[in-house]
């Protein structure tokens, strides 16, 4: 059995509080939540549960070429489909690791001239921030660890574990 980080009672614990801080930040205004395929679709389930607010769905797709630490690239393979134009938009990510991701679809989407664009992550692995980009709601600092489950995969594989575990076998990127 893999080592639990995170587990699934403590997922949910969080992912209520963040659901009724974005309650609370949005009140009386609807949101959208845009999702980062794949590894984001447990935490836009679960958080968009516990948002007691107007809201619509939409998924956006990445995929990241070379070395992350540095020349690490993003490319779009799924873009929206719903208007962003004077939404309340609410960018929905798995974790939070260079950066590179998340400063890249913050571009993307702010292009689209939302009224406000807030972003949120499950996890955040500050330590290994490349680019000065911090998300506004935040699940779990965690260290270094190479992680899967609720979503979070290795090779596609673990994304349906209800915990969020850390791979024994950490890959390097
Ligand atoms: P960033 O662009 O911030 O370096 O990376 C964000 C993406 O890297 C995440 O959406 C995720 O796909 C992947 N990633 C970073 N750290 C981990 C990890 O510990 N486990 C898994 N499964 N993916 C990770």
């Amino acid at each position: 059995m893999p080592e639990i980080l995170l587990s699934r009672d403590q997922i949910a614990v969080r992912v209520a509080e963040i659901g009724q801080q974005i309650t609370t930040d949005f009140a009386g205004q609807s949101v959208l939540l845009i999702g980062v395929l794949k590894g984001a679709c447990m935490f836009l389930g679960d958080l968009a549960r516990q948002i007691q607010l107007d809201a619509t769905f939409d998924f956006i797709a990445v995929r990241s070429y070379g070395d992350r630490h540095s020349t690490g690239e993003v490319q779009l393979i799924k873009d929206v489909t719903m208007p962003l134009r004077n939404q309340n938009v609410v960018l929905v990510e798995d974790i939070l690791d260079t950066g590179l991701t998340m400063t890249f679809l913050k571009k993307m989407l702010m292009a689209h001239q939302p009224r406000v664009l807030k972003t949120a992550t499950l996890l955040d692995k500050p330590s290994r921030r490349v680019l000065p980009i911090e998300a506004d709601y935040v699940g779990f600092l965690i260290p270094d660890r190479f992680v899967i489950g609720y979503g979070l995969d290795y090779v596609e594989r673990y994304r349906n574990l209800p915990d969020i575990c850390v791979l024994a076998e950490a890959p390097r990127k």
